[in-house]
């Protein structure tokens, strides 16, 4: 992607990329915020904040605010892994991660449409280097060369940034591959940037099906008229919509809030899919919200709203074990590791940290 300037004549969403803010120093206009400290996090690790989810911020550390502003926390906690579940080498080819037998992880996109300060792979994203052709056509080969491989999940970065044609290419060289029985795209585009989603977009993708969305939501702030729209427009398109949302404290460690979204997200036809206990990454630990609050939250949910909307509350096993469902993976507790067995039956150690 190339860097964007104001362009009347471009599409809307990529105005609104152009649009938003990638500096402390643009934020301290509206916001009370630290411009120099937070300046070197953000050269540590990158912000971005389109228009519409800056909209959403109505405090500095409130739970928008708190996702996308850069925090001086993020450059604490030195002891932890900057790729915990060892994605790197887990990946045959740069940026295609081969952990489970049946499904393949491709990180076809660098940049996103906003950077949440919570990622799992801050190590990486927003570089300025684009994925290359070449390593995307490395994928593919890996891909068409291994007929265990049954789906494909577009990662990132956030795929839907790629403009439609360079999207559209790979995906339809992953169709063409005859094992490959379903495609997957993650993102967090519909309530970040949710002009993104056009008619024509969703008709493109609606074209490979069966094609799934998973989309990032994590308050019900998020939820606005814009990304409802966005998710009608796929919705109807037949794309099967389901979230991913991660556990983080100070914008959803709260049982009401959680129940808000939740069903709010079945309201705009988004199957809950994921709760997602919070990776041990570097530069995150600050949202740690502990696994038995994540486990009390979910014994809150059944019963009290209906069960199409609650998620599977999961943690993804540092070292690389793939995600297990919480508690029932759990077989012990060690001093201040919790021992989790994954599909496999090995066990894996995820650090309290509380
Ligand atoms: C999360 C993840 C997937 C997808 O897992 P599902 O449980 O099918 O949603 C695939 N590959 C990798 C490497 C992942 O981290
Ligand atoms: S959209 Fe996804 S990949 Fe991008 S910063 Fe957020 S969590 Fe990370």
């Amino acid at each position: 992607m190339t860097l964007l300037m104001f362009d009347t004549s471009a599409p809307p969403w990529r105005q609104a990329m152009a649009a938003s803010i990638t500096a402390p120093d643009d934020l301290s206009q509206t916001l009370p915020v630290d411009v120099q400290g937070l300046t070197r996090v953000a050269q540590a690790y990158p912000m971005r904040i389109t228009p519409h989810f800056l909209a959403l911020i109505r405090e500095h550390d409130g739970p928008i605010g708190k996702q996308v502003i850069p925090h001086p926390d993020e450059l604490s906690g030195q002891s932890l892994l900057p790729d915990p579940l060892c994605e790197e080498s887990q990946s045959p080819v740069p940026g295609l991660i081969h952990r489970y037998p049946h499904h393949a992880l491709f990180q076809v996109e660098n940049q996103c449409a906003v950077y949440c300060r919570h990622c799992l792979r801050k190590r990486k994203v927003g570089g300025m280097k684009a994925v290359s052709t070449d390593l995307i056509e490395q994928g593919i080969e890996y891909i068409k060369a291994r007929p265990e491989i049954r789906e494909v999940v577009l990662s990132g970065g956030d795929p839907l940034v790629m403009e439609d044609s360079r999207l559209m290419l790979i995906l339809e060289k992953l169709r063409a591959i005859n094992h490959v029985k379903t495609l997957r795209i993650h993102t967090r585009v519909p309530g970040a940037l949710p002009q993104r989603i056009t008619q024509d977009l969703a008709k493109s993708l609606a074209s490979l099906h069966p094609l799934y969305m998973n989309i990032q939501f994590n308050h019900p702030l998020e939820i606005t008229s814009e990304s409802e729209e966005a998710c009608r427009i796929l919705a109807d398109r037949g794309i099967p919509l389901g979230c991913q949302t991660v556990l983080l404290k100070g914008v959803n460690d709260d049982g009401k809030v959680l129940r808000q979204l939740l069903e709010e997200l079945l309201r705009i036809r988004v199957r809950p899919y994921y709760l997602h206990q919070l990776d041990r990454v570097r530069g995150a630990a600050h949202f740690h919200v502990p696994i038995s609050q994540g486990v009390a939250f979910m014994q809150g949910l059944r019963g009290r709203i209906p069960g199409t909307a609650i998620p599977n509350y999961v943690v993804d096993l540092p070292g690389g074990g793939g995600k297990a469902p919480l508690p029932e993976s759990i077989v012990g507790h060690e001093g201040n590791t919790v021992l989790i067995r994954n599909f496999e039956g090995k066990v894996f150690r995820y650090e309290k940290g509380d």
